[in-house]
């Protein structure tokens, strides 16, 4: 069996030659293959496609996807967008007192399979063209808990909560203060409780509109574990959280499967390993269709997802691993010194940042970790010469690329538009070409409106746009968010190569510690008190630097046998406390 896609979101039909039509061996032939629709797009008519690809490497937008499928598959299509839109086969299976979790690359359907899960999709099992019904579904999945699962939904006696992806959208949405959102949400009386498990005390008579990433992010938990559901679906629950809220956040979400069905979809692998009880890995072709596999214990699911490999399913989905040091990298002392900067204070009305000082070197990478708001990107900000320090400072003078945690961008017109009013000649360039743009998989965004893009694929403009500039040191405040976790490991290994080669240095804020881990060459940790007084020291060798940012989260890693990756020891268990004891936090 073979599949057509046509990616809406990539043809481009005014700017070419119906390609896929021209060339398509059937239609020379004479065979109505290709059709053009009214709206434009080409359709492709499955049953008539040979499935020889000509028109996949003909249409110059990529837009056209032929894919060969086991002949098995087609009896589990749950869903399909319309002829040649995304199918989506299986679902995740419904797990009583476990959380379950959803790994996958974006696009591959996840939302797609949540939003079947919770009823606001009523899945069409393939057939576009009739009325969609529960009862066709519940037939569909006859002898499952599937079936019995959609017959509640159906019969109203399941009700379904869900912490949406995008809470940069909450204060578009709502206006007032973080209380007055949450009161309607509290049907039994527990928005104290519930504000004290997700430390939002102080934020309860904060507009929403002022609120910070981080913040917006634990209002939205909470107005979901507010409402009375019987099923609770988070999407990414972890975005601008710091570790030690997302830790928190992790354990406040595996109580609540103790009572309730709950499913997680997350990007953040060490939170994802501590959130999830089992795993549901989806795979497939971004855009094309997605396969739900069979459910995995999550240690395994995360090894098989870093190798890029299913045993069971015989699949590759990745041609490379992905791998961690078990001993830390030395610090690059050899490098010529950037920038140094002596003892630096700023003040704002209700908050100091003293930092320590530290000195930057050509060429190395440096993550910066810590607590939300204790004044990262403050410092990053002094750095960029965006925001003057009481005292101290930095003394030479460089040029500074900054992309800020928060992207938005009002630009009216395409991605590829954009890119060339910004960067100009730089487009042209082969090294910033081959290196940044081709691994971000920038050309499959030229196209789209950039006030259109996902939050996946603003980051992934946003950080290609940065590393555009010319400039000395490159500042990315949180890069990570919105991207999938194979996005994250490609992002990590470009802004590298990108420093080393062309003797650049970069400071990268992030809380993914797989991230960090994979970026950074030393690391620069920020503590104090959230708020109110942040302190900033190094960098410092990646080993010092990380056990002093874990004990201050109170956190310890240990190794996974089979593929070293770092995983978080559960507090009070013999590792935590033995690695404790030794000081070592994370390479043990
Ligand atoms: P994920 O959550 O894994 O990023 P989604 O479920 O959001 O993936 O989307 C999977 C694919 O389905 C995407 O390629 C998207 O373009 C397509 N898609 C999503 N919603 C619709 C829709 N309403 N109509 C047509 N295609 C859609
Ligand atoms: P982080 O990046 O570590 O989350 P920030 O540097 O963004 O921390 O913020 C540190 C603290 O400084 C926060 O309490 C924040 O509210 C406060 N702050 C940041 N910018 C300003 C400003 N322009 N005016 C007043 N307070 C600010
Ligand atoms: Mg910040």
């Amino acid at each position: 069996m073979h599949i057509a896609v046509v990616i809406h979101d990539r043809c481009q039909f005014k700017k070419c030659n119906y390609e896929c039509k021209t060339y398509c061996p059937p239609v020379r032939m004479g065979t109505e293959t290709v059709i053009i629709t009214e709206s434009g797009y080409p359709r492709i008519v499955e049953e008539l496609c040979e499935g020889c690809g000509i028109c996949v490497h003909k249409c110059p937008f990529e837009a056209v996807k032929i894919i060969g499928l086991p002949e098995e598959l087609n009896e589990d299509l749950v869903h399909q967008y319309g002829e040649n839109g995304f199918r989506l086969y299986r679902l995740p299976r419904v797990q009583r007192d476990k959380v379950v979790g959803i790994l996958g690359p974006n696009g591959i359907g996840k939302s797609t399979a949540i939003k079947i899960l919770s009823g606001a999709i009523v899945p069409n099992l393939g057939d576009y063209n009739s009325e969609p019904s529960w009862d066709k579904v519940i037939k569909f999945f006859a002898g499952t808990e599937m079936a019995d699962y959609f017959a509640k939904l159906r019969d109203g006696e399941l009700s379904t909560v869900m912490k949406p992806q995008y809470v940069d959208k909450i204060p578009m949405v709502f206006k007032g203060s973080v209380r007055e959102l949450l009161k309607k949400a509290d049907t039994q009386g527990r928005l104290d409780e519930v504000a004290a498990m997700l430390e939002l005390q102080n934020t309860l008579n904060r507009d929403i509109a002022r609120i910070s990433g981080g913040e917006l992010q634990s209002v939205a938990i909470a107005a979901a574990l507010l409402k009375d559901g019987d099923v609770y679906f988070f999407d990414e629950p972890s975005s601008y959280l710091d570790i030690y809220q997302r830790l928190n956040v992790a354990k406040v979400i595996r109580d609540l499967a103790s009572k309730k069905l709950v499913f997680v979809v997350e990007h953040d692998l060490a939170i994802m390993d501590f959130i999830a009880d089992v795993i549901h890995i989806m795979y497939g072709s971004d855009g094309a269709y997605g396969i739900v596999a069979n459910v995995r214990n999550t240690r395994n699911a995360i090894n098989s997802y870093l190798e890029g490999y299913l045993r069971d399913e015989n699949i590759r989905f990745r041609d490379w691993k992905i791998e961690f040091v078990v001993h830390p990298p030395k610090r690059k002392s050899e490098l010529p010194v950037l920038i140094s900067w002596d003892y630096i204070e700023k003040r704002y009305d209700n908050f100091v940042l003293e930092v320590e000082p530290g000195e930057i070197r050509t060429g190395e990478v440096i993550g910066v970790v810590g607590p939300n708001a204790t004044g990262k990107t403050t410092f990053v900000k002094v750095l960029a010469g965006v925001v003057k320090p009481e005292r101290g400072g930095v003394d030479e003078e460089i040029k500074v690329s900054y992309k800020p945690q928060y992207i938005k961008s009002d630009y009216d017109g395409t991605v590829e538009e954009l890119l060339n009013f910004t960067l100009k000649e730089r487009m042209l360039n082969n090294f910033y070409r081959a290196e940044v743009l081709h691994p971000l998989r920038i050309k499959y965004l030229y196209n789209k409106e950039v006030k259109n893009l996902s939050g996946g694929e603003m980051q992934r403009l946003a950080i290609a746009l940065s590393l555009g500039l010319e400039a000395d040191l490159y500042l990315l405040d949180e890069p990570s968010a919105y991207l999938d976790s194979n996005e994250r490991m490609v992002a990590a290994k470009v802004i590298r190569r990108y420093m080393e080669n062309l003797g650049k240095s970069a400071m990268i804020v992030d809380h993914d510690v797989y991230f960090i881990d994979i970026i950074a060459d030393s690391i620069m940790v920020f503590s104090g008190e959230p708020a109110k007084h942040g302190i900033g020291s190094g960098p410092y060798p990646m080993r010092e630097g990380m056990n002093r940012f874990l004990k201050n989260v109170s956190i310890t890693f240990r190794r996974d046998g089979d593929t070293n990756r770092p995983r978080i020891n559960k507090p009070g268990s013999y590792n935590d406390r033995e690695q404790r004891s030794r000081g070592e936090y994370y390479y043990a």
